[in-house]
């Protein structure tokens, strides 16, 4: 699977935010709870953990959260959450093609290389 990574510009494919297009500001890992309720099996485990990374993507999926005054510092009301949605429900989106699956090169050190599959232009 390719991993989506912080910073790259990705389109949502699914859900209500389908054709949405923003920067993904954080990857957050599977939750630990979910792990330790399937057990001792790896496999499965492996199965799980690579379904269960979710992003946030800038502008999408913001909730509502309606918070109570704390203290003197903060002020209570309406603030815009951005919430996480599955790793495997965006695209990353290359700059010349648009939402692409990329393809996986490795450079001269051997390192992996993301790049367009159309145009292999370095998505980073
Ligand atoms: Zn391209």
């Amino acid at each position: 699977m390719i991993r989506v990574k912080r910073g790259d510009k990705v389109q949502v494919r699914s859900g209500k935010y389908r054709g949405k297009q923003g920067e993904v500001m954080k990857v957050l890992p599977p939750r630990s709870k979910r792990l330790r309720e399937i057990g001792e099996a790896r496999s499965m485990r492996k199965q799980v953990m690579r379904s269960e990374w979710r992003v946030i993507v800038d502008g999408v999926n913001v909730a509502k959260r309606n918070t109570k005054p704390r203290g003197q510092t903060m002020q209570g009301g309406i603030i815009d959450k951005d919430m996480p949605i599955p790793m495997s429900a965006v695209s990353i989106v290359c700059p010349a093609c648009g939402p692409v699956r990329p393809a996986v090169l490795f450079d001269e050190q051997g390192r992996k290389l993301r790049v367009c599959n159309k145009c292999t232009t370095d998505l980073g």
